[in-house]
């Protein structure tokens, strides 16, 4: 009977002991979720590079949004996209073995902004080509291809992208379209995530077709291990989501920015005569 009361009392006290671990676990990941709960703290740095252009042009309330995933459809090619430094560095396996895990990430971050935004009320949707390689960029079924005909219709094109880990890698920015005075959403957007000059290696394949090109961050560090870990992988890829949108609601309210930017002419949008 002692024997039995002795044991009832271990497992009530074992429970208690577990229970005050799992409080005590649970607390210190709250903790840690509402710390990286800024942006700077989980894309990490913007990009270091000087650019000086602002988006002024007014966009329509309505404007149609398209979201693009970068390199949908250049896998196994050479611009298959980064594979991060998980994989690169330190020998984890990849997200998915067909496509490298930029690819996979943009495709995920891809979903939820246009959930978000739609949910929000905004004219806006994907496209995602399906085949995941396309030789020729000028295909009418890849990205570019489409994000071009939209942004001729008077759309707004973005494509995003995760940028390269380390050394290989700039940071997060915005590139703006290479023929086309940067608007509203475009500053928005710079104003949150950083901004790229317009000629950013000579003017991508992208901005130069009006598609504009957001890259998120390194695929590295805190913001990759927060994607990584299926624990917090869904609040990242939606606080991110909330981010974007949102800078496309600040960009179409016409949010009076303080500008106290210099304008260099050097760093506007450039006539296609020139490239
Ligand atoms: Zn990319």
């Amino acid at each position: 009977m002692l024997l039995q009361k002795n044991k009832l009392l271990n497992i009530i006290i074992t429970s208690i002991l577990v229970w005050f671990t799992y409080a005590f676990l649970e607390l210190r990941f709250n903790q840690r979720i509402n710390a990286i709960n800024d942006l700077e703290l989980i894309i990490g740095r913007s990009a270091n590079l000087t650019a000086s252009w602002i988006g002024t042009q007014e966009v329509e309330k309505d404007i149609p949004i398209l979201i693009l995933a970068g390199h949908a459809d250049s896998q196994g090619l050479a611009g298959a996209g980064t594979s991060g430094e998980a994989v690169d560095k330190y020998g984890e396996n990849p997200m998915n073995p067909e496509i490298s895990d930029e690819l996979f990430w943009n495709l995920k971050l891809q979903e939820s902004i246009v959930k978000v935004g739609k949910k929000r009320g905004l004219n806006i949707r994907s496209y995602d080509p399906g085949i995941r390689n396309i030789d020729d960029p000028n295909d009418p079924r890849t990205n570019w291809s489409v994000g071009k005909k939209f942004a001729e219709n008077g759309g707004y094109a973005i494509e995003i992208h995760f940028d390269s880990y380390g050394k290989y890698g700039v940071g997060s920015g915005l590139i703006p379209p290479v023929f086309e005075v940067p608007n509203k959403i475009d500053e928005s957007i710079a104003r949150k995530f950083g901004r790229f000059p317009v000629l950013f290696r000579g003017g991508l394949g992208a901005p130069k077709r009006q598609i504009r090109i957001l890259e998120i961050g390194k695929l590295e560090g805190s913001l990759e291990k927060n994607l990584r870990n299926i624990k917090t992988r869904q609040k990242t890829i939606k606080l991110l989501s909330n981010e974007i949108i949102q800078a496309f609601f600040n960009g179409m309210n016409n949010l009076s920015f303080s500008s106290n930017l210099m304008h260099y002419e050097e760093d506007t949008f450039v006539p296609e005569i020139y490239l």
